[in-house]
């Protein structure tokens, strides 16, 4: 933490309706991964910030929730203009604050501006249901209900398509919010908030708080706070979850994973390479959907010798050059990490066959690691159970798909997993059996869309009701039953 000098500009809160500076004067430095150019500077705003924000969100709710849900839809249906007309704008900006490539930057705004449309159906989705003659003249209806005040703490990854999960949703139910964004893409934040307020959304509907900790405590803290919904690394996820349910808030806390990509001795080689590839290295393994551990059944040679070949050809460099797959890591310490996930690898007996440590020479400036691959891992190993976040790919040996499966129930994880093979009955084993939320069949990234539930499992998920579609419908709302009597 520092205190900015004169030159540099800090971002501000968005606090009903109006950007405020943050009472707090220190300030973190938010570096482009790629280049270090400084970009800008991020306040770490109190908890008197926070009251502000919940203050006006609360004050807000008050009228919002009067607004009808037709009239309320159609804030989303003009926010999705805005936000598709801004597309380049919007993936330029991911890059440059997160590092990803520009393809994917593109794609992350498109899942985004998918979360919009599925909250424009507010109308459809918040209808209740109605049962008559459940007793003689008496009916049962069900409503739903926004819950008031919600707050959001989201990560650095997917600094566009996480927060909307979360408030379009959120909102068209009824509901304000305070959204408190990673302090490491805080960017993108304000001109998602920019947007909506153009978009004509009333003043304290949407806050943004920047910060870190203080931030969140404070959220989860108070009292005029219904609901969380974070999205984050696991150890904070587990901490969000289990303060914000001691305050009696309803909370859904999306945590870290290690995905598993099982390799048949049937699969079609140069397909299930390249998905592993752009998988594992795209984003530089920084998707709680990457693949980070792969699972070769049977001796298959091909398969190896094809995925050193792909990994040797990756492009390496800035997001914003054509035809670059593998970008930086987010900070030259979470690099540092994995260095030491590298070196422990190595201690522990794994086979590097691939050292991604060789390109970092090539790259001075911004936090580049190559594409690293270690054979021979075992499930024991600290590498095979650890979610490393970066370009580091674990190869376990399996006799057969039961030894894989076994390897995917022993993760504490339970994000995703994918199988690689035409064979029906392998598939059919693989969608019983596999223990994780989000499965893939030949499919690299199996990540689902904003009408389905992001539905991870075991320590990848802590709460009950996922993110998107009707979990997220039945997060944001609650239900009121009537029962009536009118005698005919
Ligand atoms: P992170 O846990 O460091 O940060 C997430 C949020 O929590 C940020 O807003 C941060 O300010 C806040 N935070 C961090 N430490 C905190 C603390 N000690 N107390 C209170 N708040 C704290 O996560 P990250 O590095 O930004 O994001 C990457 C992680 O997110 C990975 O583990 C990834 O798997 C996970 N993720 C999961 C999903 C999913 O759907 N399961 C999706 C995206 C990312």
């Amino acid at each position: 933490m520092s205190i900015t000098s004169k030159d540099v500009k800090i971002l501000k809160n968005y606090i009903n309706g109006e950007w405020k500076s943050s009472s707090s004067p220190y300030t973190l430095e938010v570096p482009n991964p790629a280049t270090d150019e400084l970009l800008t500077s991020v306040p770490v705003s109190t908890r008197d910030d926070v009251d502000l924000a919940v203050s006006a969100a609360k004050a807000a709710f008050e009228k919002w929730k009067r607004v009808p849900v037709p009239k309320r839809a159609r804030l989303l249906f003009k926010y999705h203009t805005l936000l598709t007309d801004h597309h380049v704008e919007l993936a330029k900006l991911i890059v440059k604050e997160n590092g990803k490539a520009y393809k994917e930057a593109y794609g992350e705004v498109q899942r985004g501006i998918e979360c919009v449309e599925f909250a424009a159906g507010a109308p459809t989705l918040m209808m209740g249901e109605t049962l008559s003659g459940i007793a003689e003249d008496i009916d049962s209806e069900m409503f739903r209900y926004p819950l008031g005040v919600i707050g959001g703490i989201t990560p650095f990854n997917f600094p566009m398509m996480v927060p909307l999960w979360m408030f379009p949703l959120a909102i068209s139910c009824g509901n304000t919010f305070v959204l408190k964004p990673s302090e490491r893409t805080p960017m993108l934040a304000n001109r998602l908030a920019e947007l909506f307020s153009d978009a004509g959304a009333p003043p304290g509907v949407l806050n943004v708080v920047h910060g870190a900790h203080d931030v969140v405590n404070g959220l989860l803290e108070h009292k005029d706070v219904a609901a969380i919904s974070f999205v984050g690394s696991q150890a904070v996820a587990k901490y969000v979850y289990e303060r914000a349910a001691a305050e009696g808030k309803r909370v859904q806390a999306l945590s870290g994973a290690k995905n598993h990509h099982i390799v048949m001795p049937d699969a079609d080689v140069d397909k299930a390479v390249s998905h592993i590839i752009s998988s594992t290295f795209g984003s530089a393994g920084q998707r709680c959907m990457a693949c980070s551990a792969v699972v070769v059944v049977g001796n298959n040679d091909r398969f190896l010798e094809a995925l050193a070949k792909k990994a040797d050809e990756l492009i390496i460099g800035n997001g914003m050059d054509d035809e670059v797959l593998l970008t930086p890591v987010i900070r030259k310490e979470h690099r540092e990490k994995v260095l030491g996930y590298i070196d422990k690898g190595i201690q522990e007996g794994a086979k590097l066959i691939r050292d991604g440590r060789k390109e970092m020479k090539d790259h001075p400036q911004g936090n580049f690691l190559g594409p690293t691959i270690f054979d021979r891992v075992t499930p024991e190993m600290t590498i095979a159970k650890d979610e490393i976040f970066a370009p580091v790919l674990s190869l376990l040996r399996a006799r057969d798909l039961d030894e894989g499966l076994e390897y995917i129930k022993k993760s504490r994880y339970g994000n995703g997993a994918t199988i690689y093979t035409n064979n029906a009955r392998a598939v059919r084993q693989f969608r019983e059996e596999a223990d994780a939320g989000m499965l893939g069949i030949n499919v690299g990234v199996p990540a689902t869309m904003a009408f389905f539930p992001f539905s991870g499992w075991k320590d990848s998920f802590y709460g009950d009701l996922h993110v998107n579609g009707k979990d997220g419908l039945n997060f944001y709302t609650r239900k009121k039953m009537i029962t009536s009597r009118y005698e005919v």
